[in-house]
């Protein structure tokens, strides 16, 4: 997700690192940058224009701290701005109140709104330990009613019985009755999408609100539609009402412009994320996560818990403790990328390491994740131990020789060294920023 975005800012910030002071002109250059990579990543226009207006007030304003540079500073900024326009952590299902909780999926069809309804009812059942009953009110498709029926029988969880004839609001109700009787916790309603926005369908989804007077709405929408996902949202939100948004298909999403701007015009918090065609590939929606992601910085919340999995915890802390002191040398870099192959999809992890972001498109395009990554271990494989812990005495005759010894040109030499700067520079910032840097940034 933000691939694009990330890769924008990641431009900026390496050309304002290199500046002396923060100016006016580079505020602009940056937020002239900024709005065209939030544009690009389809978030609508209007959001665009009030977050770089937002953004550029702060950082005209801001006065450059020493031990911070310029582009530090700015993207504290976007990185805060962008949390605040995502929406505050923690924002879940409300389980609150007298069960059976009621809770309303609408959407387009296609959106994923039945898979996303088993998902959500595998995770109520298996994390929540709740008692959850599905129903599938689109009359219109049997197929869709057998397909949720047969999503619940995979997961072991109960559906409501299907009686031809019934119109959406008096299946609701039969729903909220056997969920009462049978002591569910839980009633999921799945109600019927039509392939386009159009009055029926909203008016159906408003009846059947009024019976069933569900705690929670959720929208279930597309990422990959964009802007048309942020009007529907928009149109349900003022016609039925809605309590959050799900998002799916983030897993396939690299331009993200959706989620902000979902956000800032409809003010509903995006509760859930669809990473996956499995019924396990639903997730919370973590903004600070995704903010980290869009600046580039990586995601290093993430990738610490997807590490903790696999690498041994002390190994851990030493890293993060040489990452704090900015003493990532080459040696860890090399652990680093192992740990990628090792971890499976090099693709899934690529977006959340810092600096790799900017790769990705590259080393898609070329087919070749793990196979770079495995030149690139053989490159630091033919450095000695010196180099590896001083990557700065490598000059061109060194150079020439490990690329000879690695059976490489110069050239990837330089990439890598490179790439390893960018990791060492954001890891450093990223490890202080956990505990707080990030906005110690502004106070230093
Ligand atoms: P509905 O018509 O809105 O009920 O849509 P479905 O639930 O039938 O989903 C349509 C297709 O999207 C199915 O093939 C799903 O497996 C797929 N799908 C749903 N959610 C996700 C997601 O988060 N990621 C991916 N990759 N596919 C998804």
């Amino acid at each position: 997700m933000f691939d694009n975005l990330s890769e924008r800012l990641g431009g900026i910030l390496d050309r304002l690192t290199r500046r002396g002071a923060l100016t006016e002109a580079d505020v602009d250059a940056a937020m002239r940058e900024v709005r065209r990579a939030l544009l690009e990543a389809d978030v609508s226009l209007d959001v665009v224009r009030s977050f770089t207006d937002k953004v550029r007030e702060q950082a005209i304003g801001a006065t450059v701290v020493k031990s911070v540079t310029p582009g530090q500073m700015v993207v504290k900024i976007v990185h805060d701005e962008l949390i605040a326009t995502l929406g505050a952590d923690g924002q879940t299902i409300d389980l609150n109140g007298v069960p059976p909780i009621t809770i309303m999926m609408v959407g387009l069809q296609g959106s994923g709104k039945t898979t996303t309804t088993a998902k959500l009812a595998r995770r109520l059942t298996e994390r929540d330990k709740r008692k959850v009953l599905m129903a599938s009110l689109d009359i219109y498709r049997p197929a869709a009613m057998e397909q949720l029926a047969v999503l619940g029988r995979d997961l072991d969880i109960q559906t409501l019985p299907i009686l031809a004839g019934q119109k959406p609001e008096q299946i609701a109700r039969r729903a909220l009755e056997a969920g009462k009787l049978g002591g569910y916790d839980v009633v999921l309603l799945d109600t019927a999408g039509r392939t386009t926005l159009d009055n029926e369908m909203m008016s159906e989804a408003a009846n059947i609100k009024a019976a069933a007077r569900p705690h929670e709405v959720l929208l279930v929408a597309d990422s990959l539609t964009g802007q048309d996902a942020v009007n529907l949202a928009r149109s349900f939100d003022e016609r039925v009402g809605l309590t959050g948004i799900v998002l799916t298909r983030v897993d396939g999403d690299g331009r993200g412009g959706a989620a902000l701007s979902m956000r800032q015009v409809t003010g509903k918090p995006i509760k859930l994320i669809g990473t996956g065609e499995k019924t396990d590939a639903l997730e919370d929606f973590h903004p600070s996560r995704i903010a980290g992601r869009i600046l580039g910085m990586g995601d290093v919340v993430t990738l610490v818990e997807k590490a903790a999995a696999n690498i041994d915890a002390e190994k851990a802390a030493r890293t993060t403790e040489k990452m704090r002191k900015g003493q990532f040398d080459l040696n860890d870099m090399r652990e680093q990328l192992l740990q990628m192959t090792k971890m499976g999809g090099v693709s899934g992890l690529m977006g959340m390491m810092p600096g790799v972001a900017k790769m990705k498109n590259q080393i898609a395009a070329a087919g070749l994740d793990d196979r770079i990554i495995k030149r690139q271990v053989a490159v630091i494989d033919s450095m000695t131990r010196q180099e590896r812990k001083h990557p700065d005495i490598l000059k061109a005759s060194r150079k020439r020789r490990i690329a000879a010894g690695a059976g490489q040109k110069v050239e990837e030499i330089n990439k890598l060294l490179k790439m390893h700067r960018s990791m060492a520079d954001m890891m450093k910032m990223m490890a202080t920023g956990k505990r707080g840097a990030l906005a110690g940034i502004a106070q230093a």
